[in-house]
């Protein structure tokens, strides 16, 4: 008896393993089915590359400390833009991309660079979180608390060629960030001619999407500035011209002239 009972109990036990083994089949194939969809996805290469990040995206910590921008920008608004706002950005680029492992492989660029080719089910949330992740990361590393508050030599020569004058392209750039409705980001950007160019994006749009390279950006959404500055926008601007890391625009400025060819 004891070994009928034995012998029953193995067949159970296989039974069932043969069970869950069907189910989770099932569950791979139709798994890999969803990944076939996808699998074709043309994504072109692309050379304006500045930072090279891919998945899984992580928050890198400040280059200095959270109050190291003071009295131009506050300690508070940096605490929390860096470890809540552009976190969420990277957790939300990172949950759209756990959806498409397909995508994983691809830069930051290469996707913000492809966005029309990027499947529907994740093309918006990259366009805006992925973008956040690539605004942000360049945004802290172009601030500096050792700031110089002129150019360095190359980028000054260029400015002067492209804008007339420091104070023109001062004045141009200030309007570029204080007239972007709602939320954005103003730009110096290397166009695909290899000049100097001013522009502003909306949202987290960046300017790779355009085709350009961009070497300094400020971020003018309301998070970035409202504890300290309120509605004043133009003050933070203004504050924001205090801590350029004019050696960083100057080294991008190079890396873009490369990139655009
Ligand atoms: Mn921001």
């Amino acid at each position: 008896m004891k070994i009928i009972s034995a012998l029953a109990t193995g067949v159970v036990i296989a039974m069932a393993t043969l069970f869950m083994w069907q189910a989770a089949t099932e569950k791979q194939s139709t798994h890999l089915g969803t990944h076939t969809k996808t699998k074709d996805i043309a994504m072109k290469p692309t050379n304006l590359t500045l930072l090279g990040l891919t998945y899984p995206f992580t928050l890198a910590p400040l280059p200095y400390d959270h109050k190291a921008l003071e009295p131009h920008i506050d300690e508070a608004t940096m605490r929390i833009h860096h470890s809540k706002h552009h976190q969420a950005y990277i957790d939300n680029a990172n949950k759209a991309l756990e959806e498409l492992p397909e995508l994983q492989k691809y830069t930051l660029e290469e996707l913000l660079t492809n966005l029309d080719t990027l499947p529907e089910s994740v093309r918006e949330r990259l366009r805006n979180h992925a973008g956040g992740h690539f605004n942000h990361t360049l945004f802290w590393q172009m601030m500096t608390p050792n700031a110089q508050l002129l150019p360095t030599e190359k980028v000054a020569t260029a400015i002067n060629q492209a804008f007339g004058s420091f104070d023109a392209f001062k004045e141009l750039f200030n309007k570029a960030a204080q007239s972007r409705f709602g939320s954005g980001w103003a730009w110096l950007c290397v166009n695909k001619d290899k000049k100097l160019v001013v522009t502003s994006t909306p949202n987290q749009d960046t300017p790779l999407a355009v085709g350009m390279f961009p070497i300094l950006g400020l971020d003018v959404w309301e998070h970035a500035y409202y504890l300290k500055y309120q509605n004043k926008r133009m003050d933070y601007i203004t504050a924001f011209w205090s801590v350029i890391n004019w050696p960083l625009v100057e080294k991008l400025f190079g890396d873009g002239l490369t990139a655009v060819e």
